[in-house]
């Protein structure tokens, strides 16, 4: 069991770190939201965090998302499914979600348009897009992320805020910096082509966070580092 000095500790030192790292790549702090990912800890948990001040959760499996939100979260938390999501499941997760960080095919995007459409409802999207190029990571490659981008956008029932990405597990340094630096400028690229404001970029985890700010990332997907070891 996680005691609540330990996770109130975390947080106090988490905050620190997302601030010295903006303020080191000249950003303000603020522009930078931390995702707790509760995904594995219980909901007691995600309640404690929220009265520490966290306000965006991070999920990645929908029926965890469906028995933690038996009891909706608290009306100004939003949830973010950062995890890979079956066509199948759309309709399980919709009701629980402000955010889908994980669009990355387009037979999910269909069948997401289908659903949303038969309830009237618009949902905020994320791309996910995959930078690195591992065979095993899922996204958008970003040969085809324009054309994605185009389908998105034509949709009304999606509203693309911006993009998301993984770097590879253990990577160093340099290989940090051209994927995170990477999203940004294909970020970039497609506001400029389609003159539209996109502007989320999720990236960086509790190993990697720091360089995924200096690289420009708006949203850090902290889990370990905040609720601990899972
Ligand atoms: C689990 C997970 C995280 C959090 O990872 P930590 O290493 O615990 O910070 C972030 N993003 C995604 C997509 C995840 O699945």
């Amino acid at each position: 069991m996680i005691s609540l000095d330990y996770l109130q500790e975390n947080a106090t030192s988490l905050r620190e770190r997302v601030r010295v790292a903006a303020e080191r790549a000249d950003r303000d702090p603020a522009d930078i939201t931390i995702v707790a990912v509760s995904k594995t800890f219980d909901r007691q948990l995600m309640d404690e965090a929220y009265r520490l001040g966290f306000r965006v959760f991070g999920e990645s499996r929908v029926q965890e998302i469906r028995q933690k939100c038996e009891t909706p979260l608290p009306g100004d938390a939003d949830l973010h499914m950062i995890g890979p999501l079956q066509s199948n499941k759309i309709r399980q997760l919709l009701p629980h979600i402000q955010v889908l960080q994980t669009l990355d095919r387009e037979s999910l995007l269909q069948a997401l348009i289908k659903e949303l459409a038969k309830s009237g409802s618009t949902l905020d999207v994320m791309i996910q897009v995959n930078v690195s190029g591992e065979e095993q990571k899922s996204g958008i490659s970003p040969g085809n992320l324009s054309k994605f981008v185009a389908a998105v956008s034509a949709a009304p029932e999606l509203r693309p805020i911006g993009f998301m990405t993984m770097a590879p597990f253990g990577a160093d340094e340099a290989t940090l910096t051209n994927v995170f630096g990477g999203l940004r400028q294909l970020r970039d690229d497609m506001e400029q082509h389609y003159g539209q404001a996109v502007p989320a970029l999720s990236m960086g985890m509790s190993d990697d966070f720091e360089a995924a700010i200096g690289a420009g990332a708006t949203h850090v997907r902290l889990g370990r580092s905040l609720f601990g070891e899972r």
